[in-house]
């Protein structure tokens, strides 16, 4: 008799789950919510799906229990996942480290995962939404919309709470509760920062390379290189997103968060100063600020460093405060940026926190409800950006899928 596995959500780490699960021998029920499978894997890598990543350093990934969350991605790293996706069809490239299909489309990636999900004869049971899942002496009871069936291991892969128009609204972690499961907090991650300054507006659009500064209650949390956008309500780019979670846990426990910008990450600072000292001496006596400033930065920004420096709109540079003037080259090197909220989980790439992993097996088993298991997002792994997510949701899938296929219980 084959053993009956149901899982539970078809984003990445259930399509994974299910694939393995019924590779390993057994029969295969996915349930989605959605009309289709992979609904959020459509929008990744803006449409080309950055799967995966050459250098799998832990650095790129946060859990309160890194060993358990390394110990899974070794079991499935991206050398797996490259050959899984090769011997599946699909070609794929590299992107200074980030793998993506030849195609750069995320559908071709879709397209081979539902390809592989009909040759191993997975059940789809899409637009059915699963309500609860109940243990029973029978087995483990999964109760949908449409029904109840019985499962001798059940995967549940219903991701976190971002992107929630993809289907991902939380849902799993009640799921994870009514069986007798508690929560790392969970907050946004990958995702813009709202900042409490009046300016923004009039910069919105702006686009610069940065080095930035996480500071928590003045201490550095957190540094990152790369391009920065402004926007209405404050700061956005990967180079926000990669720092947004330490932001959006200390904002959570009402600690005071500023984002320290340096509009010349390149210049060295003693050649910075030197060369500021120069230009204020050589200063032309007809020029107005602006003109004195131009050819530094974008131009909106330097308008609007030179307005913090408290300098006005045309003033005559001989006439200007010196102070001021070198505030304005400092501004350069440092404008700090008070942060008031992150966006929300709409927003948001992925959620960090979720079901922890001292609450499961390193086959990623419930440790409250045996023959429970769970993959993907719902589990406090979070990623940066750059694939390690999608990785995440293979290396739980695989792990989830065959572990509930081949064991005893
Ligand atoms: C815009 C965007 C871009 C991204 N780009 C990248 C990228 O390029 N690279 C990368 O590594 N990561 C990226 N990510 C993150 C990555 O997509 C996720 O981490 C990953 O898809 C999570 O997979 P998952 O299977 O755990 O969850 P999900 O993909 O969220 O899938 C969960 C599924 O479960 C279904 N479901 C939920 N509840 C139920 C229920 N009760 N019954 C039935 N079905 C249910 C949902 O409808 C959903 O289809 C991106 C995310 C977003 C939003």
């Amino acid at each position: 008799m084959r053993k009956r596995i149901g899982v539970i959500g078809g984003g990445a780490a259930g399509i994974m789950a299910a694939i393995t699960a019924a590779r390993a021998g057994a029969e295969v029920t996915l349930y989605e919510r959605n009309e289709r499978v992979g609904k959020k894997l459509l929008s990744t890598g803006n449409g080309k799906c950055n799967f995966s990543n050459t250098d799998m350093s832990p650095c790129f990934y946060f859990s309160r229990d890194m060993d358990r969350a390394l110990s899974v991605l070794e079991r499935f790293d991206n050398k797996a996942a490259l050959r899984f996706f090769h011997e599946a069809g699909m070609l794929t490239k590299e992107k200074r480290g980030g793998l993506y299909p030849a195609a750069e489309q995320a559908s071709v990636v879709l397209d081979v995962l539902r390809l592989q999900l009909q040759k191993e004869q997975v059940e789809l049971l899409t637009g059915e939404k699963v309500k609860e899942v109940r243990a029973d002496g029978k087995g483990i009871e999964v109760i949908s919309e449409k029904g109840s069936r019985f499962f001798q291991g059940v995967i549940i892969a219903c991701g976190g709470r971002a992107a929630p128009q993809t289907g991902s609204d939380g849902n799993g972690y009640d799921m994870a509760k009514a069986l007798g499961h508690s929560l790392v907090p969970v907050v946004p991650a990958l995702v813009q920062l709202k900042g409490g300054e009046s300016w923004f507006s009039s910069v919105s659009g702006v686009r610069a390379e940065t080095a930035l500064k996480l500071m928590v209650e003045g201490r550095q949390e957190a540094e990152e290189r790369g391009e920065l956008q402004f926007t209405d309500y404050g700061l956005s780019g990967i180079v926000v997103f990669q720092m947004s979670r330490i932001a959006a846990y200390a904002l959570r426990d009402k600690k005071k968060v500023d984002v320290c910008i340096d509009f010349l990450p390149d210049c060295p600072q003693e050649a910075y100063e030197e060369w500021s000292r120069k230009r204020l001496e050589r200063m032309d006596e007809k020029e107005n600020v602006e003109a004195f400033f131009t050819g530094m930065l974008h131009k909106k920004l330097m308008s609007l460093l030179i307005r913090l420096a408290g300098l006005k709109p045309g003033e005559n540079c001989k006439k200007a405060d010196k102070e001021k003037l070198r505030r304005v080259f400092a501004l350069c090197r440092e404008l700090k940026v008070s942060i008031t909220d992150s966006h929300s989980f709409t927003h948001a790439q992925v959620c960090a926190g979720g079901l922890p992993l001292s609450q499961v097996t390193e086959n990623l088993e419930s440790l409250k409800q045996p023959g429970v298991y769970f993959a993907g997002e719902i589990l406090d792994v979070d990623g940066k950006c750059g694939g390690y997510n999608l990785q995440w949701a293979w290396a739980s899938g695989y792990v989830a899928g065959k572990s509930a296929a081949e064991s005893n219980t």
